[in-house]
């Protein structure tokens, strides 16, 4: 060989180190990868058949023999690769038993190129455009078959398999390759090896297969856009939506339906979808009736319906219609069906939680007024005397000094009356001391008869009441008193078993206040217990002098 032909030999394998650069380094998918070493393998075959026959030189014939058996094993390698990346198996190849199935190329080329004892293929008339093969030849056969067998049985899988429907079709177109190939390679083995013909060799078989099974990867590739990666991204999409969607023409024919519409419309592309049909099965049909005059009328219009599907474990179905638009004109409509029952379900839960409650609240506000008024109760209970029904000396002690304080801030002159009832040990050692006790309700109802509105009653011990005249001067007060005197001894008291009224008088202490001593303890107590002895030491005082009587002290 001349130096000049190295100069082509290695532009050539320059060329080949940029291809395989391009190939390495830009960004297409393994996929794509995969397919052009494929490619390129089913390229070679007839390549090195027609260099085995163009040339003399019988090393040359034998390296171009190796290199197209290599490659022959390589392609059934390149074929098993491309099936697992379509059908989506090429997971498996992450694992490290997936390096077995490199295990018989490496067998192959090794017994190719060592062709130990010519038990690969022996030259025939000095040559290897004729040759005979030898049991090697038939291990390497066996691995072919091999590679292809494990192929078919991957795209059997898959066609097998309920998911992946996208991928089913071009499956089936390359099966079909596969098969044409096999067909023509079993066919040259048998014509030409097996049962070599008394003719010449046919030549050409297995290029032929290859070239028909080239076309049927072609056409896949073409008709299934197997390569297209944003087609088979939208259709993974659309395909695991839960929204339903449903591509309509404009002869309302179905371009594309999607997984999620399947639990509620049975469709196949290529149907016609009336939607009058469909949503009549249910109510409200009024509502059904406005939404299919908009859709039928209006169709550029977008419209939606909520359908409530009680065939289909009662789900509720919005419905949304909108229409496809090319430069203004309308080429068919898409339609989403989105399930909102889960939204419904948490609305009628959230309104039977309000009504709970809502009746927990009217039982609260039924207890809270209850409660309101055994207060109430309780609270008139505290500051009543339980006998006359009067207020009692507790509630008196608090109301005064507070009223005292008041009244000697502001210079309110006011009054405060001591009263006994006379004799009242010999009501109760006579007439027994219930009829005593309703000598002293009745006299309390006198009593209370003769003082004004703002006037206090206490009782404040026995027999014996505590009056407040808030805001009297001692004049006015002394007037009360002596109403209060005289009601009481004009009163005739009726009581149980006694026949006759019993006549009853009180004795009274009166204190006025109408001037304030400035020195006087600014303490509501003391100043309270010093007018209680006052009064107490006028009413003593009363009794003394022979009861039925008012004495006065004047402060
Ligand atoms: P005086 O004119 O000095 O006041 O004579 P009196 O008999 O009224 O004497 P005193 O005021 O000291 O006696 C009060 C009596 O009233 C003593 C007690 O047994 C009786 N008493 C006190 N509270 C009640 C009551 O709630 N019901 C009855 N029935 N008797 C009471
Ligand atoms: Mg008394
Ligand atoms: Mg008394």
């Amino acid at each position: 060989m001349g130096p000049m032909a190295w100069v082509d030999i290695i532009v050539f394998f320059l060329l080949f180190a940029l291809f395989v650069y391009v190939f390495v380094s830009v960004p297409i998918t393994n996929l794509h990868k995969i397919y052009l070493a494929f490619h390129f393998s089913m390229m070679l075959w007839p390549f090195c058949q027609f260099v085995i026959k163009t040339t003399d030189n019988a090393q040359l014939q034998l390296f171009y023999v190796q290199l197209a058996f290599i490659n022959m094993t390589l392609l059934a390698l390149g074929w098993l690769l491309f099936t697992l990346f379509l059908t989506g198996h090429s997971k498996f190849l992450r694992r490290k038993i997936s390096l077995l199935i490199y295990v018989p190329v490496i067998l192959v080329t090794l017994s190719a190129i060592f062709n130990p004892k010519s038990m690969f293929v022996q030259p025939v008339h000095g040559g290897y455009v004729q040759r005979a093969y030898g049991p090697l030849f038939w291990v390497i056969s066996a691995i072919f078959i091999g590679y292809l067998i494990v192929s078919l049985y991957f795209m059997y899988l898959a066609l097998k398999s309920e998911q992946v429907s996208r991928i089913k079709k071009p499956v089936i177109q390359m099966r079909k390759g596969i098969l044409v190939m096999s067909a023509f390679i079993f066919m040259d083995i048998f014509l030409n090896v097996v049962f070599p013909l008394p003719i010449p060799v046919i030549p050409g078989l297995t290029s032929l297969g290859i070239l028909l099974s080239a076309c049927f990867f072609v056409i896949a590739i073409r008709r299934y856009k197997v390569f297209d990666i944003v087609t088979i991204a939208h259709q993974d999409i659309i395909d695991t939506l839960i929204l339903g969607i449903l591509v309509l023409d404009d002869n309302e024919t179905v371009v594309e339906i999607n997984q999620s519409l399947s639990p509620y419309i049975q469709l196949e592309i290529g149907d016609r979808f009336d939607i009058g049909t469909f949503l009549l099965q249910e109510d409200p049909i009024s509502e059904v009736d406005m939404f299919l005059e908009a859709y039928r009328e209006r169709p550029q219009e977008r419209n939606e319906i909520e359908v409530k599907y009680n065939n289909i474990n009662f789900r509720h179905i919005k419905i949304h219609a909108a229409p496809i638009m090319v430069s203004h004109t309308m080429v068919g409509r898409i339609l989403t069906f989105q399930d909102t029952s889960e939204l419904h379900r948490l609305i009628d839960e959230t309104n039977f939680q309000n009504e709970v409650l809502q009746l927990r609240n009217q039982s609260l506000i039924g207890i809270q007024h209850e409660l309101f008024q055994t207060n109430q109760k309780l609270e008139l209970m505290a500051i009543t005397d339980s006998l006359t029904g009067c207020y009692n000396r507790h509630f008196l002690t608090q109301q005064l000094e507070h009223e005292v304080m008041k009244n000697m801030k502001y210079q309110i002159p006011f009054a405060l009356f001591l009263l006994d009832i006379d004799f009242f040990k010999s009501v109760n050692d006579n007439y027994g001391h219930l009829a005593g006790d309703e000598v002293i309700c009745n006299t309390v109802e006198i009593i209370n008869k003769s003082l004004r509105q703002s006037d206090i009653l206490a009782r404040y011990g026995g027999e014996e009441f505590i009056i407040y005249l808030p805001n009297t001067n001692q004049d006015q007060a002394y007037h009360i008193a002596e109403r209060v005197k005289q009601a009481v001894e004009s009163n005739k008291v009726f009581v149980q078993n006694v026949e006759f009224p019993l006549s009853i008088t009180v004795s009274m202490g009166f204190l006025a206040i109408h001037e304030f001593n400035k020195e006087i303890s600014n303490n509501p107590k003391t100043i309270l217990n010093e007018m209680f002895e006052s009064v107490d030491k006028a009413l003593y005082q009363a009794k003394n002098e022979g009861r039925n009587r008012i004495v006065s002290i004047v402060g």
